[in-house]
């Protein structure tokens, strides 16, 4: 589904070169929840961005649902693997000007989808996560737990194989936070989809996921089921 092998990514700053990842190997299996945690600077969000093909590693090689992701990959292969990819974000990232069904009916505007087909597409959704009721109403008028609700259904749309989170429950307080872990649960139970979470928060990787992978300064320092994750530490 997705394998890494040796992957490393560094950034220059300032005439520093900045090492964000080194020698990064692991796969995730199909239907799989993984975890990525780490301190803050670990490498976390440059390691989601490399998986979720936004940027490409500056060595090693990357597997994903069978294509090498590498410098040759050209520009519709790379679309054609991003469009079976969806990403959900700390910060929701919903277009303000737009309504919440407009906002989840989006990726299939993106893709010449008719406009019957892809709101009746984006209702269902809004069932699906709860916000039947919302579906004309504006982002700017919702809590942080609806917020992100409208965005799992946006990242559900175009039936994605895999689903990347980046914090996704970072801007929420405890109890928005479990209704949103269990709608992610029912997400996964109901599309059987490939999860990579990515979370400061060890409690949030330990209920949601079944393996994770601990980042420390760039380097992957264990990788391994959450229930040993007291090691993680
Ligand atoms: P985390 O998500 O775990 O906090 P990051 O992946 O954001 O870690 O960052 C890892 C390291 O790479 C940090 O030292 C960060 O400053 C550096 N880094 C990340 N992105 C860039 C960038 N675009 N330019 C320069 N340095 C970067
Ligand atoms: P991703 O597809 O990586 O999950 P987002 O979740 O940010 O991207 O956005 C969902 C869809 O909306 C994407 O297809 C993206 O191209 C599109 N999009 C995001 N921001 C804008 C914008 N400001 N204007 C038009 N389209 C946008």
């Amino acid at each position: 589904m997705l394998e890494l092998q040796s992957v490393g990514k560094s950034f220059t700053a300032k005439e520093n070169v900045v090492q964000a990842l080194d020698d990064i190997s692991f796969r995730v299996a199909e239907g799989e929840v993984l975890g990525i945690v780490g301190k803050s600077g670990a490498g976390k969000s440059t390691l989601l961005r490399l998986l979720s093909l936004h940027e490409r590693p500056d060595s090693g090689s990357i597997q994903m649902l069978d294509e090498s992701v590498d410098n040759n990959l050209s520009q519709a292969k790379a679309r054609e693997l991003i469009q079976q990819t969806a990403v959900v974000f700390q910060g929701f990232s919903l277009l303000y000007n737009c309504s919440v069904i407009d906002n989840v009916a989006l990726p299939l505007k993106l893709r010449g989808v008719d406009r019957d087909t892809r709101l009746e597409k984006a209702k269902q959704l809004l069932s699906f996560v709860g916000l039947q009721d919302k579906a004309d109403s504006y982002p700017i008028t919702l809590s942080g737990g609806e917020a992100q609700r409208v965005s799992i259904a946006r990242a559900l749309i175009s039936d994605p194989k895999i689903i990347f989170l980046d914090e996704p429950t970072s801007a929420l307080d405890s109890k928005t936070m479990q209704e949103i872990l269990d709608l992610l649960k029912k997400v996964h139970r109901s599309y059987r989809l490939t999860m990579v979470i990515v979370s400061h928060q060890i409690d949030v990787i330990r209920y949601m996921c079944d393996r994770a992978v601990l980042l420390e300064q760039g380097r992957l320092k264990k990788i391994g089921a959450v229930n040993a994750l007291s090691h993680f530490q």
